[in-house]
Formats: C-alpha cells, structure tokens, sequence
C-alpha cells in the first residue's frame, strides 16, 4: 500500500518566487488521509508498546508505532518516573522476571556513565535510571529495528469489521494518516483504542487512583538526604503548613549525579479534557509547593535545590480493557499461576487510592504473581491485545502489575500473540506455543549472583 501523494496534502499555488525565496499555499480542502499499512500496529510508546514494537520487529513483522506524544517513551521517559519496579524478584538480591528488551537496557545503560543504579532491598531489586539515557536508547533502537514512527499522532477514528479492527485514522498536527494492520496493540494506558473501537471498558466505580507530578531537582547534597521515613514523619506533621496535599513522598537519587526525582504529590487524572489540563497545571503546583517544603525543612540536603525538569503528568490507572479475564486481587495475593500466564513479577500492592496516601501490600521473598493473557486480550476482538497499564484487573491487582517491569513482559506478549495469530485470532493461537517462546519471562531464574550491582 502506497502514501499518498504530497498532492494530497498541499495544495501550491505560484511555484516560489526565487526573489522572496516563498511560494503561497493554500489548505486542499479535497486533501485525503495517507495510508500505510503494516503487519503490526503498536499505539502507544510506553514500557509496554516499545516492547511490543522492538520484538515484533525481532520477529521480522513489519511494524508501525504510533503515539499521540511528539516523543518517544511514554510514562518511562516523558513523566520521569525514574525507576524500573516489578522486574526481579523479592529478597536484596533476587532473580530478574523479565528479560527481552529489558537485558538490552539494563546492558546498555549499565555501560554509561551513572545511568543506572541498583537499589537492593528492603524488598526487592528497583533500578534507578537516567531518563535521557533511556530516551535516546529508545529512539535509536527504535530506529535500528526499521520500526516506522508515527508521532503526534491522536486516533480519532478506528474502523472494525465485527470482532477485527482493520484500520485507525490519526490525526497530526501535519495532515491525517489512516493505518491498515492485521494486528493491532492497544499499549495506550487508557485502552483509547479499545475504547475508540467501541469495545466495553472499565474504569473505577468508586475513587480515583490518583497520579503523581513527577520533578527533579539539581543541586543538592546526597549525603544528607533524608531517610523516607523522616521525610514521611516531617510531612505528616508540617504538611498543613506548606499545603501539601500527599504524606508519604518518595525520592530516587542515582549517586554521583546531585539530582533527585521526586515523586511527593498526588493529582487527579480525570478522563475529561478540561478537567484533566486542569489538574496537570494544579500537579504542577503541589510539587512547587514540595520543593518549598524540601528546602526549608531538610535544608542539609535541599538547600539549594532547584527544579532541573517537571515531567508530563504521571497517570497510573484511568480506563482498561475489558478482557476475556480479569486478573483479581486473590490471584496475586495467592500466586495463582494462569493456564495461559505470560509474564509475572512480586511488586506489592501500591493502589494510590486516597490524595494523602496509598495502600502498600508487600509479598514475602519467595512470592510470584503471574499476569495471564486472558487479562490482555479484549473479550469482544480478535486481532487486539492490551499491554501495560490497560489490561484488564481489578483496582488492587492492577497497581501491582502495572510497574514496568511486567509491562515489558506484557509488551513481548502482545507481540509474540499476533505473530501467532497472523491473520487469525488471537483467541486460536496454541498457548504452549507462546508460552514456550516467553519462557524467560515466566521460569528463568538466574542464580542471584549474576546480578550486577
Ligand atoms: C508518578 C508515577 C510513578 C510511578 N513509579 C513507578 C516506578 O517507580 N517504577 C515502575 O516500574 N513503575 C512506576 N509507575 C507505573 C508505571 O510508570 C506505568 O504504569 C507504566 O510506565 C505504564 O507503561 P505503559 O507502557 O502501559 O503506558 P504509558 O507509559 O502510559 O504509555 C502510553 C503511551 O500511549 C500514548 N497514548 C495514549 N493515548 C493515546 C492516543 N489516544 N493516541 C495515541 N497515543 C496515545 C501516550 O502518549 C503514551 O506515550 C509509576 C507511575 C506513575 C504515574
């Protein structure tokens, strides 16, 4: 299928006038869409959909990745969220769940200088990394594997025949494009694309699950950073004070570098465009407003401490799929291993469901919970897999499996799910085949000592 022609698009009247060194336009009212089309089409460029991306192309599919961001990286890049969770296994030194994309970025951010940093224990492995790092690790493995890149690119239609989605059409700030594929990859977050498809979705029937503003701030003294529960106490007494509307504030600090990303607010994230531009300015001033507070009450360590970047609004759960499984609280909590598991990892319970606070539930270190492909597969398709934040759990269950770590699990899923189905069904596809192909993700087990530190 070939692109339009730039005809299409533009529409010039004078040819240029080498004097002024212009030509004049004007808007084809006539202008069609472009069309591309692909095997596998990825929406969204977060942990999960730069998985999905990286191995279908492994797979030799031919892929289009589309995200509505000018940018590459979802949540992981664009909010600063500044550490991989969920991706080894409890106890300081424990084994690695996920491999696939997540070896090459532990490989090649573990080779640069102060990229990464391992943080083992109290419960588990977590992973700080430098977000430009991971940025531009990104985009040129991205580029390398021959993926075609569609930025800024918002879907505001999506065409289905009965159970199978045949095309998206996107609008950019540049002129329409309309993407045929026979798979498709819902990694959007909020399930847009099943939701645009028209498919059932589901969303929170009580209180929201709140986000965080994300900001990093240069300038201070690590050596007199503030243990988290000093920071914990210091806010639950003076938060009044300073206006602070969340207690209990996390701050990551990679050594050698002087930054901390700073993780201490909670916003709404509303599925209401007004609302939700409302709320990413009001995120803004609570973490003005923490960084007050930091300065002043742990002078030592944020004294001078300014606000190096604020990252995009960090959101955590709005709507998800419907699927042909919705993976339960008791499931995590008992280990429960699904027929058809493809991912799995021990990160607690982290269900941001009060402005003050969260639940936080851990696991003792032997404790695996698995992530079934039921859960990702929309009940009503058959060419549409979720992956990362919008597969289908409930509120509890979801804040466990959402951390990127089985997000670059699911991603692979996704992946290796529709290579199988080809132009069948995903619902078809031999289980102990896929399962076979993602056996690193489900029973690798390296011995503990293998891991860098
Ligand atoms: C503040 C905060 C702190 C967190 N801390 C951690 C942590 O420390 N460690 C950890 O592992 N996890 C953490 N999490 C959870 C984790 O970051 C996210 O759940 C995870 O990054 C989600 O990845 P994803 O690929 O599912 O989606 P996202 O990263 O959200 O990516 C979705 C992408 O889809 C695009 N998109 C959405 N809608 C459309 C549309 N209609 N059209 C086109 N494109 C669209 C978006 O632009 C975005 O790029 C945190 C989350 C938050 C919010």
């Amino acid at each position: 299928m070939g692109a339009a022609s730039a005809a299409d698009h533009e529409h010039p009247e004078t040819q240029g006038d080498p004097e002024t060194g212009t030509r004049t336009v004007r808007r084809n009212p006539n202008a069609r869409a472009q069309r591309m089309g692909c095997d596998i089409c990825v929406v969204g460029s977060g942990a999960a959909g730069i998985s999905a991306a990286l191995e279908a192309a492994k797979l030799g599919r031919k892929v289009v990745l589309v995200d509505g961001l000018p940018s590459l990286g979802g949540q992981a890049v664009n909010s600063i969220i500044g550490t991989y969770c969920g991706l080894y296994s409890n106890g300081t030194h424990g084994y690695q769940f996920t491999h696939g994309i997540a070896d090459d970025i532990l490989r090649d951010l573990g080779a640069q200088d102060k990229a990464l940093f391992y943080r083992h224990g109290p419960i588990t492995t977590v992973v700080y990394y430098d977000e430009i790092a991971l940025s531009r690790w990104v985009e040129t493995n991205v580029e390398k594997a021959g993926i075609t890149v569609l930025l800024g690119a918002i879907m505001r239609n999506v065409e289905r025949d009965g159970r199978r989605i045949k095309s998206l059409e996107l609008v950019t700030r540049y002129g329409d494009v309309i993407v045929e594929a026979t798979g498709f990859v819902d990694a959007t977050g909020d399930a847009a694309l099943a939701f645009q498809a028209g498919f059932e979705c589901r969303e929170s029937a009580g209180h929201p699950v709140y986000g965080t503003q994300m900001v990093v701030v240069e300038n201070i003294d690590e050596e007199a950073h503030p243990t988290r529960d000093e920071m914990r106490l210091r806010m639950e007494e003076k938060g009044d004070e300073y206006g602070l509307l969340r207690r209990n504030a996390v701050s990551f600090v990679i050594p050698g570098r002087r930054i901390a990303a700073l993780n201490m607010t909670h916003t709404e994230t509303p599925l209401e465009p007004l609302a939700m531009s409302k709320s990413a300015l009001s995120g803004k001033n609570q973490a003005d407003l923490a960084v007050r507070f930091l300065r002043e009450q742990f002078p030592a360590c944020f004294r001078q401490a300014k606000v190096r970047a604020y990252g995009m609004p960090g959101i955590r759960q709005t709507r998800w799929i419907a699927g042909r499984h919705q993976l339960t609280l008791d499931e995590v909590r008992s280990g429960h291993r699904h027929h058809d598991a493809i991912g799995r990892t021990a990160w607690p319970v982290e269900l941001h469901d009060t402005d003050k606070g969260y639940v936080w539930q851990s696991f003792p270190p032997e404790h695996v919970h698995y992530v079934p492909l039921g859960s990702l597969i929309p009940h009503e398709g058959d060419n549409l897999i979720a992956a990362g934040r919008c597969i289908d759990a409930d509120l509890a269950a979801l804040s466990s499996v959402r951390v990127m770590g089985p997000c670059m699990a699911m991603g692979a899923a996704a992946a290796h799910a529709l290579d199988l189905a080809g132009s069948g069904s995903v619902n078809q596809i031999d289980i102990g085949s896929l399962q076979k192909r993602l056996s690193d993700n489900l029973d690798r087990q390296d011995a503990p000592w293998e891991i860098r530190v």
